[in-house]
């Protein structure tokens, strides 16, 4: 099936009689006949229902939905983007472990990686995401354990290059984890190109419409584990009755991990309802992003002719820093772009609070158009010269193009300049 097809049929199969739609299994619990049907449930938990904890059936048709659309093994809800980030990387690195990342990532992953992971002992290495494959070689330590990055950043809008560092983390016998939030992977699949995990904020593209916040780990079955670097999934595990996470589970041994060991223990599972609502959001998502991308490129041409601008970023662009590899790996850049307005802070604010139809708000990759000011907003705390060395201009908006008619957006931000005259 093709992209639109798994949209709409992918992890739900109703039988005779049964409801069209995705029930919403709103129950924490499940019974069973007996006591020894109960107790063998706990010998094959991947098999059946225990708790929803860590597994539901309405949050799995999702899972399994997102699993068809990376081309992966298996997938894993969390309640939010952060969540997924936070156990993909806990799950193959512990204290006294180190993993490599791309410098351009979500503010949020920042924090979660230099500063609260660094707490529990997991060093996080920066690496820009232009660097050479000897600088990105050089910073491999004998404890590290994973490659990050994300294949469209937010908000600086660089391309990842999958391939690259997918070669230097496999000389390393370790993955390549990938948060494809802004490509989703209608624009971008990363295992076609040697991407072993993928992650994703669902609170963004594949929901939509801003109304659950979530995440999902999703498992592309390809990466060896075997080869020393990773005796979690490869020795027994004691908190689990000595299981050998490879041996029984095989391609799936990573995700299968995650839940029964990191979900159980720390139970960040999305409500039934979340799943449902996501579900809702993914059913047109393949839709939604040909048409988000068809705005966004004609918005950011607007910007570049704009002498009220000094500089775009979007990939989609020709003039573009990352065009040639948003070609080799994008089917589109979305809906987000960056600009910086001449003038600095002041006209940036004026600009965006002259501004009708895109509101103001922390959100991005909504259905409808919004606007954020990182400089006073998101990044609020830094002083001028941490912002550039953040790469944070004040005259930075990062717009985040919605499905409005592009009339109305254009003629949106006409009114957002001629304020600024
Ligand atoms: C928003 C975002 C996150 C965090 O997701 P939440 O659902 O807000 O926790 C992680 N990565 C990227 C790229 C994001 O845009």
């Amino acid at each position: 099936m093709k992209d639109e097809t798994k949209c709409l049929h992918s992890g739900y199969h109703p039988k005779n009689s049964e409801p069209r739609v995705m029930p919403i299994v709103q129950s924490t619990t499940y019974v069973y006949d007996s006591t020894a049907e109960v107790a063998s449930v706990f010998d094959e938990p991947t098999k059946s229902l225990i708790y929803s904890r860590f597994a539901n059936p309405t949050v799995m048709a999702v899972e399994q939905k997102i699993a068809e659309l990376e081309g992966g093994v298996g997938a894993m809800c969390t309640s939010s983007g952060q969540a997924a980030n936070l156990l993909a990387i806990l799950n193959i690195c512990k204290a006294g472990d180190s993993f490599i990342s791309a410098t351009e990532i979500y503010g949020g992953t920042v924090n979660l990686f230099w500063f609260t992971l660094k707490k529990l002992g997991i060093e996080c290495i920066a690496v820009s995401t232009d660097a050479d494959e000897e600088t990105i070689e050089k910073a491999f330590k004998p404890n590290t354990k994973a490659v990050f990055g994300e294949t469209l950043a937010n908000p600086a809008l660089t391309v990842f290059d999958i391939e690259k560092f997918a070669k230097i983390a496999h000389k390393h016998n370790v993955p390549l984890i990938m948060d494809n939030t802004f490509a989703t992977p209608v624009l971008c699949k990363p295992f076609e190109f040697g991407c072993d995990i993928v992650t994703h904020s669902t609170t963004k593209y594949m929901d939509g419409h801003a109304v659950q916040g979530g995440g999902v780990i999703v498992d592309s079955g390809n990466f060896d584990w075997t080869k020393g670097n990773f005796p979690e999934l490869t020795e027994p595990d004691e908190s689990y009755h000595g299981i050998v996470y490879t041996e029984v589970y095989g391609k799936a041994a990573y995700i299968i991990k995650a839940r029964m060991q990191l979900m159980r223990d720390f139970g960040c599972y999305p409500a039934a309802h979340s799943a449902f609502l996501l579900n809702l959001g993914l059913e047109t998502l393949a839709v939604r992003m040909k048409q988000y991308c068809e705005n966004a490129l004609t918005v950011a041409k607007y910007l570049e002719a704009n002498d009220k601008v000094e500089s775009v970023a979007y990939p989609g662009l020709e003039s573009d820093k990352y065009h040639e590899l948003a070609k080799k790996y994008l089917k589109g850049c979305s809906g987000v772009i960056s600009f910086v307005i001449k003038g600095g802070r002041e006209t940036a604010m004026k600009f965006m609070d002259s501004l009708e139809l895109a509101s103001n708000e922390v959100h991005v990759a909504d259905i409808r158009t919004c606007v954020l000011h990182p400089a006073s907003e998101t990044h609020r705390q830094l002083t001028d010269e941490q912002l550039a060395a953040a790469g944070i201009n004040g005259g930075m908006v990062r717009l985040s193009v919605g499905l409005e008619n592009i009339d109305d957006i254009l003629a949106d931000l006409d009114k957002g300049f001629a304020a600024v005259d």
